[in-house]
């Protein structure tokens, strides 16, 4: 190891050195010295919100090739969206996502705003989105903070102050290291850092530019650190979902409202989700139409941030008629579940009732 050099620029020059030669080949990153597509930088970022990066990728891809640029997203229909969306989860990302893209495309003629204020403007773009794009699509000295960022930092500095409440504080050190000469670089360096090298469980240290005067290498316990606060159990919710089978192989959907969680996303009809438990004649009150119900054996779990959910699924098959009365429902056949915007709890009920038909 060579000496101990932790000046902000020995700092800056061995993490922008390390990344010239182990950079991650991302599908929407610009090769090295080409301009980065600002359309594919924000298309990226709100697709990795909460989302990791091997799950991005092929997303990241179809969308570029259905539509490969800011005006083609604005004309696409919010449902194809949806659709193309299954499976990379909180649906109202992909609504602001086609929001954002429309402002875009009508009131800025296809160009994104350069500054992180006008960024935040745009719909589903928040703090770290803003400061992202601006790094990375326009090379501004944007200070890009995520969860990586923020283990990177307090290892690097030693910070023993916990999660959340650290947030302002490693938000500042990371600020202190910004590399003027090459922003975007350095944002996507550190991005890369933390998710290749300084890992959450066993930190590669080794192979770590900023090894030289780690306070957390230093001190023989790397993994230790962030420290956080210990979140409080999520509250259980519990819910009936109704399968309900016409004679030819259809299942009755319905879309949910608009606003609020999963929002204009497609379900089966559902009971409200509840702490209270579902006696078996409630359940029944809440069906999408009078039927020989039946409760399947098991149940759906599914987490969302702020709850846990329990649903209870029950079947019955119906004739032409009496589904020809049901308000707001959409029929459609079981093997074209797919082609609808379905979020992952829903297709998680789909599942279950199908495994219990075969049983
Ligand atoms: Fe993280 Fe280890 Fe590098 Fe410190 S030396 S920043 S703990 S990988």
């Amino acid at each position: 190891m060579s000496g101990r050099n932790t000046s902000r620029a020995g700092r800056r020059r061995r993490l922008l050195d390390w990344y010239d030669r182990h950079r991650r080949d991302l599908p929407w990153r610009a090769g090295t010295g080409a301009a980065a597509d600002s359309y594919g930088v924000w298309l990226s970022e709100i697709m990795l919100q909460q989302t990791t990066v091997a799950t991005v990728g092929p997303y990241f891809s179809d969308f570029m090739r259905r539509w490969p640029d800011v005006h083609a997203l604005a004309a696409a229909s919010l449902d194809d969206v949806l659709v193309a969306w299954q499976g990379l989860g909180y649906y109202a990302r992909a609504r602001n996502l086609h929001r954002c893209a429309r402002m875009v495309s009508r009131d800025r003629g296809g160009n994104f705003p350069e500054d992180e204020g006008a960024l935040r403007a745009l719909a589903g773009i928040g703090p770290y989105t803003a400061a992202a794009i601006a790094a990375i699509a326009f090379d501004a000295p944007a200070n890009v903070v995520d969860g990586n960022v923020e283990r990177v930092m307090a290892r690097l500095f030693g910070v023993e102050t916990p999660l959340p409440k650290a947030k302002a504080e490693l938000a500042a050190r990371a600020a202190t290291l910004i590399a003027p000469d090459r922003p975007g670089d350095y944002a996507q360096a550190l991005m890369d850092l933390g998710a290749t090298v300084c890992t959450p469980k066993a930190p590669a240290c080794g192979r770590c530019p900023w090894q030289n005067g780690c306070v957390a290498l230093e001190a023989g316990d790397a993994g230790r650190l962030p420290r956080r606060t210990p979140r409080p159990l999520r509250p259980l919710r519990k819910g009936v979902a109704f399968w309900t089978l016409r004679e030819d192989g259809h299942v009755l959907l319905r879309r949910r409202a608009e606003k609020g969680l999963l929002g204009g996303m497609m379900e089966f009809p559902s009971s409200e989700w509840r702490a209270a438990d579902w006696p078996p004649a409630a359940a029944r009150r809440a069906a999408p139409v009078a039927a020989a119900w039946r409760e399947l054996p098991g149940v759906v779990e599914h987490g969302f941030t702020h709850f846990r959910l329990e649903l209870t699924v029950m079947a019955a098959t119906i004739d032409g008629g009496a589904g020809a009365g049901i308000k707001g429902g959409v029929w459609c056949a079981i093997d074209r579940l797919g082609t609808q915007a379905l979020p992952t709890v829903m297709k998680k009920v789909a599942r279950h009732a199908l495994a219990s038909a075969k049983s």
